[in-house]
């Protein structure tokens, strides 16, 4: 008896359940999908930016059925690692890391990821060195001998450091002191004088910054150029010279601008994501854009065209979608 009661339950579930497969899509109202995009430390720029596209995208839940969370990460390259291996859907990436993983670069080298895919670029970022004025260090090539900050593994500016370096001349192995924590343990170190520079590839302001600069430790923005870099930009095509807005952070030593290279923020994700799920999200984030640009002071210089350069994978098939329709791309 409990056993045919058992069946005839059984039955009862799986008829049921081949009725909601049955069913049209549409009519399963409560699916949703939940996406996460991996951002960096929260003293950077993108988490904040990561927030700004996933609040795009759940302000609209009832219409995609999308629910999007931020997740704080490494940075550039541990995004990049972990939109391919799908554990994330949506990264944050400079477009110099985009460049190299399609390529087969630094950290892959050898190895192309074949499945990034390019959804749209954001934001300038700036490789931006600062020093404790106590270090003496106003340029560069004085960082012989230092105590340096290069960047953790799986950030964007790791790389970034050991190119200025290398151009100039430092090894960063042998001639400095090179510690490799994470953007957002950096200004404390600098502070408590346990390190006397680092650099950190990002937008501005970020409150990286503001931390460094704000606290008893007088602290210097230290330019990276002259000819050696000159020289660099011109190998790297991927680079561009750049200024860091020293007044945005009014307590730093420097009076003028100073010089450096940077790249473009850009959005990642992989040729496995639903094309609906990435055209809902392209669609947010570009016809609600005036809207997006209050969320942080460093997308001030976005445009629709600028959002469409620099990238260097195949752009996902859900973000032309919308390019075409709207006429971005022919
Ligand atoms: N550019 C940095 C990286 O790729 C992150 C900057 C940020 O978090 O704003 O690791």
């Amino acid at each position: 008896m409990k056993k045919a009661l058992f069946s005839a339950a059984a039955m009862l579930a799986a008829g049921l359940f081949c009725v909601l497969l049955a069913l049209p899509a549409g009519a399963q109202s409560a699916k949703t999908t939940f996406v996460t995009i991996g951002t960096g430390g929260i003293t950077g720029v993108y988490y904040p930016t990561g927030g700004a596209i996933a609040k795009m995208v759940n302000d609209k839940r009832d219409k995609y059925g999308i629910r999007c969370t931020v997740e704080a990460t490494a940075g550039s390259v541990y995004n990049v690692n972990s939109v391919v291996s799908g554990d994330l859907e949506f990264g944050l990436a400079q477009a110099d890391r985009q460049y190299q993983a399609v390529n087969g670069l630094e950290e892959w080298k050898d190895k192309p990821q074949k499945e990034l895919r390019a959804v749209f670029s954001l934001h300038p970022e700036a490789l931006t060195l600062v020093a404790s004025e106590a270090s003496g260090v106003k340029d560069i090539r004085e960082l012989k001998g230092k105590r340096v900050n290069i960047g953790n593994p799986g950030s964007g500016q790791r790389q970034n450091s050991i190119d200025a370096l290398s151009a100039v001349g430092i090894d960063f192995e042998k001639d400095i002191k090179a510690e490799q924590v994470k953007a957002a343990e950096a200004p404390g170190l600098l502070q408590d004088g346990r390190i006397d520079a680092f650099f950190y590839t990002v937008g501005h302001p970020s409150g990286a910054f503001k931390e460094a600069t704000a606290g008893a430790t007088k602290v210097r923005f230290v330019s990276i150029s002259g000819h050696e870099i000159e020289k660099l930009l011109k190998e790297k095509p991927y680079y561009a010279k750049t200024t860091v807005p020293v007044k945005l952070y009014p307590t730093a030593v420097n009076d003028a601008d100073v010089e450096t290279f940077g790249v473009k923020a850009t959005f990642v994700t992989s040729a496995k994501v639903a094309e609906d799920v990435v055209y809902a999200i392209t669609k947010e984030v570009f016809e609600n854009l005036d809207e997006f640009k209050k969320l942080h002071p460093a997308y001030e210089s976005l445009t629709k065209e600028g959002m469409l350069e620099g990238m260097s994978a195949e752009i996902h098939p859900g973000a032309m979608k919308y390019y075409k329709e709207a006429g971005l791309i022919k």
